[in-house]
């Protein structure tokens, strides 16, 4: 085995993960039954954060608890202490934190994105939505999609927030399906359900694009499966490329040459 190095950066950021690996590396080929192999690592979760050195701010704040969230998971998006934040907010059982519920967290840092990875050789796609909603987040997705009959709740893997709700302009939120690593529920063509990981930005881009957050997270996110699960640019696909579907999404003005250009970059 030899060892690799996860890296992106982002203006005054950098997010480092390290893995060991294979050194034996197919290319992609074919569609959903084939696969190459993947880092010997999993499950483990991507954080970037501040360049080394870096201290930013820190100030008292409020996070509602969305789909899939855990004290954990939150201790490591304000950089704060799993016990500091029990004990802030009397939580004895942590399992019970209900979606909607605020949490008091102390002297939190600016938000940043955790991306949990799992081994898996399910995912040979990324498939981009839009929500065509003007605002919502996974906790209002969740409750639509659960309306619509999906009895498991929210169809995609992530999510990426416009601000509109408790969450931050370009808030990444990964969602029960992808924790449990699950089927989609976001594209039944082309059995892009199996074998394409579903990302939904919030919001309509039919007569705008998406915010700069939310590219600039995206851009990230998709940097980041497209490393680990090695998955060719061309694979990185809108909802209306998939074969056999007839839908703009996700939406006229979403901005494909600067985003594949900034893939291309890698950030
Ligand atoms: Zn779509």
């Amino acid at each position: 085995m030899s060892l690799i190095r996860l890296r992106v950066k982002l203006p005054g950021r950098t997010l480092r993960a390290v893995a060991l690996t294979y050194a034996a590396c197919l290319l992609a080929v074919g569609g959903c039954a084939t696969a190459p192999p993947l880092p010997d690592v999993g499950p483990m979760e991507i954080v970037y954060g501040p360049a080394a050195g870096v201290s930013l701010p820190r100030v008292d704040t409020i996070h509602t608890i969305s789909p899939a969230e855990t004290v954990y998971r939150i201790s490591k998006m304000y950089d704060v202490p799993i016990d500091t934040i029990l004990k802030a907010n009397d939580i004895t059982v942590p399992r019970e934190l209900r979606i909607g519920r605020k949490l008091f967290i102390p002297g939190a840092a600016p938000l940043r994105p955790v991306i949990p990875i799992f081994k898996s050789n399910q995912w040979r796609y990324i498939v981009i939505h839009h929500s065509v909603t003007d605002e919502g987040d996974a906790t209002s997705l969740d409750v639509i999609h659960r309306r619509r009959g999906f009895d498991r709740g929210l169809g995609y893997h992530f999510v990426i927030d416009n601000g509109t709700t408790t969450k931050i302009d370009g808030q990444i939120e990964a969602s029960p399906r992808w924790i449990k690593q699950m089927d989609g529920a976001h594209c039944n063509a082309a059995g892009m359900n199996q074998c394409g990981i579903g990302i939904c930005l919030v919001g309509d881009f039919t007569h705008h694009p998406p915010s700069q957050a939310q590219m600039d997270s995206l851009v990230l996110l998709v940097n980041i499966l497209q490393k680990y699960y090695r998955i060719p640019l061309k694979r990185v696909i809108g909802h209306r490329d998939v074969p056999g579907k007839i839908t703009e999404c996700p939406g006229k003005s979403f901005p494909w040459d600067e985003f594949k250009r900034r893939l291309r970059r890698g950030r």
